[in-house]
């Protein structure tokens, strides 16, 4: 057993998905000029009044809910105060001791990042609270520009429990979260775009141990596999000094991905004092039993139940499942599909083996793919009913992903029904046959091998159009003839 165990809690922000800001009626969008989406209200004019958004408020109880936190019945926003120039009034409307939600789990199950088995862990969720969004730096050479088209847009902060114990459930718990944020709709939690940003609390302790060793906080990864690696390095990085004799303090550390290396930042030097206190500007905002309930009750289904509705209602593998549901458009995408073809498990594959890895290969999302869930199981519709083969269906997905095109004109276009009239396909095996005369002596000696060899002509000679268990059935009729 190794002599340290990882202590690790992670601060997850989310920005969720909303029309306008969080106090303001400036759209939330991304993108565009820089301060094109502000207003006094978001920039902190004095003599402003911030209205809170309903919907951002809904989607943070209905976030609590998901992962199994209680909502409070009474909570507020609070001021949080300090000066950074990407802070355009000199404090943050944020909760401090009355969060929205308390007192959640989440269970990660599956498969690790490194392919170990997560049984059923489950993490603790501290807290889940509100707060508006900040402005965004950019360092030049000579100044800095801060743009607030950010600031101001609903910001929820997700607090783990520090149970996470290694760098492979750290990943697991930031995929389940992001999962169940995107399938309830709350955030895409697009991390290249800042929609999901991660702070990493890591510390060590003597393997068995109760009390908690110094944390280091790990700010600026961009990825969950930044974060996977920064706290492999954390885990070799801090035994080493404790093993050294040395001692560690409380620090702030970046991540540099290229170098595979945290480094100093800041250490953390006496508390912050950010003077909270409650936002005289905005009503306390309470919830009744009766309303809590309504919001479960009308709760978005998840990733587990999507999979076991999908295996009970189309008739495929679990692993199936597992693949198409890992994010919600391609489960929608597939659903949509099912319905319209006759053996569901078809189009699972094609899903799962073509679409998935052409989408990866160019780089896009599912959103952006020219080929229609109706347009694909339209295709499938055309293997299952023999008017062209799972080998020329390739050819034919091919095109279809590059131009948009529906299957059947793709077929019709280029002449590429399926061979099934058994005359037309005895004409080709004669040819083949007179072609390969040794090999029919062979055949005739007993060597079975050759009936392969057979089919391949005449799929040559059809151009893979011929129907392969026709072809064979007519061979061996006329071989054992020859
Ligand atoms: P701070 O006041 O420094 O922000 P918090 O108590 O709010 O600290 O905890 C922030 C995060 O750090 C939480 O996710 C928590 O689970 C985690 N955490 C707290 N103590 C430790 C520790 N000793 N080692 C690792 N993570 C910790
Ligand atoms: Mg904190
Ligand atoms: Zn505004």
């Amino acid at each position: 057993m190794a002599e340290y165990e990882a202590v690790i809690g992670l601060e997850v922000h989310i920005e969720i998905k909303t029309a306008s800001k969080m106090f303001c009626s400036c759209a939330n969008r991304s993108g565009g000029e820089p301060n094109t989406r502000v207003c006094p209200v978001c920039m902190g004019y004095p003599g402003v009044l911030p209205v809170p958004n309903k919907k951002a408020i809904e989607q943070t109880v209905i976030a609590g809910l998901l992962t199994d936190c209680k909502v409070a019945g009474f909570s507020k926003f609070d001021r949080k105060s300090y000066f950074y120039p990407d802070m355009p009034k000199n404090y943050q409307i944020s909760q401090y001791d009355l969060p929205f939600c308390t007192g959640g789990r989440i269970k990660l199950g599956g498969k690790g990042f490194s392919g170990r088995d997560l049984g059923d862990v489950t993490i603790g969720i501290t807290r889940i609270h509100l707060e508006e969004d900040v402005g965004k730096l950019t360092h030049f050479n000579t100044c800095s520009g801060v743009d607030y088209n950010r600031a101001g847009v609903p910001l929820m902060e997700v607090v783990s429990e520090p149970d996470i114990r290694t760098p492979d459930e750290a990943y697991a718990y930031l995929t389940k979260l992001k999962q169940i944020m995107q399938y309830a709709d709350i955030s895409n939690c697009d991390m290249e775009k800042g929609q999901m940003r991660c702070d990493v609390n890591v510390s060590v302790r003597k393997t068995g141990g109760k009390e908690f060793g110094t944390k280091i906080e790990i700010k600026n990864l961009n990825s969950f596999r930044a974060v996977h690696r920064a706290l492999e390095y954390e885990l070799r990085r801090q035994p080493e000094i404790l093993n050294g004799g040395g001692t560690l303090e409380q620090e702030t550390r970046g991540w540099n991905d290229d170098r595979g290396e945290t480094y100093l930042m800041r250490v953390k030097e006496a508390a912050h004092d950010y003077r909270y206190f409650p936002d005289p500007d905005l009503m306390p905002v309470t919830f009744t039993p009766e309303e809590i309930e309504a919001f479960r009750a009308a709760l978005p289904e998840l990733p587990e139940a999507m999979r076991r509705r999908l295996v009970a209602d189309f008739d495929i593998t679990e692993y199936d499942a597992e693949v198409i549901c890992q994010t919600k458009p391609i489960a929608l995408y597939f659903e949509r599909g099912a319905k319209l073809v006759k053996t569901p498990k078809l189009l699972a594959n094609w899903i799962i083996s073509e679409l998935l890895r052409e989408l990866s290969g160019a780089g896009i999302d599912i959103s952006e793919c020219r080929i229609a869930p109706e347009q694909l199981a339209e295709m499938v519709g055309l293997i299952e009913n023999n008017t062209i083969s799972g080998k020329i269906a390739k050819d034919v997905f091919a095109e279809m992903f590059s131009t948009g095109k529906n299957a059947p004109a793709i077929v019709r276009e280029k002449g590429l029904e399926q061979l099934t009239d058994t005359g037309a396909i005895e004409t080709l095996i004669d040819e083949a046959i007179t072609r390969n005369a040794p090999q029919v002596q062979q055949y005739r000696e007993g060597n079975p091998k050759v009936l392969q060899f057979f089919v391949g002509q005449v799929m040559k000679l059809s151009r893979g159009k011929a129907n392969p268990q026709l072809v064979v059935e007519l061979l061996k009729r006329k071989l054992d003839l020859q």
